[in-house]
């Protein structure tokens, strides 16, 4: 216990040297983050609405429809409604 009150003790003097360290950090990630925004954009697979052509994200539909073991992805409920009301049409 001696110790472990030593130690908590010392480190707020060694924190100002790390802290020099790690504020270059901050601008890297950033950097990352951007890089997986671009990674997700591409990894995720695009469906496409086909009433008003759209690209739908699968994840995010916001409504689907199965249709002759197809499954179709739609921006909205109004155009999977006209798409089951005629799938053949479009
Ligand atoms: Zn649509």
């Amino acid at each position: 216990m001696t110790n472990a009150n030593r130690l908590r003790g010392f480190r707020p003097g060694a924190i100002p040297d790390n802290v020099r360290v790690p504020a270059t950090d901050p601008v890297v990630e950033v950097g990352r983050d951007q890089e997986k925004e671009h990674d997700m954009s591409e990894n995720s697979p695009k469906a496409m609405d086909p009433v008003c052509g759209m690209s739908v994200d699968p994840a995010t539909a916001a409504a689907t429809v199965d249709h002759e073991g197809h499954t179709y992805y739609f921006c909205g409920k109004g155009c999977a409604k006209s798409f089951s009301a005629d799938p053949g049409k479009s």
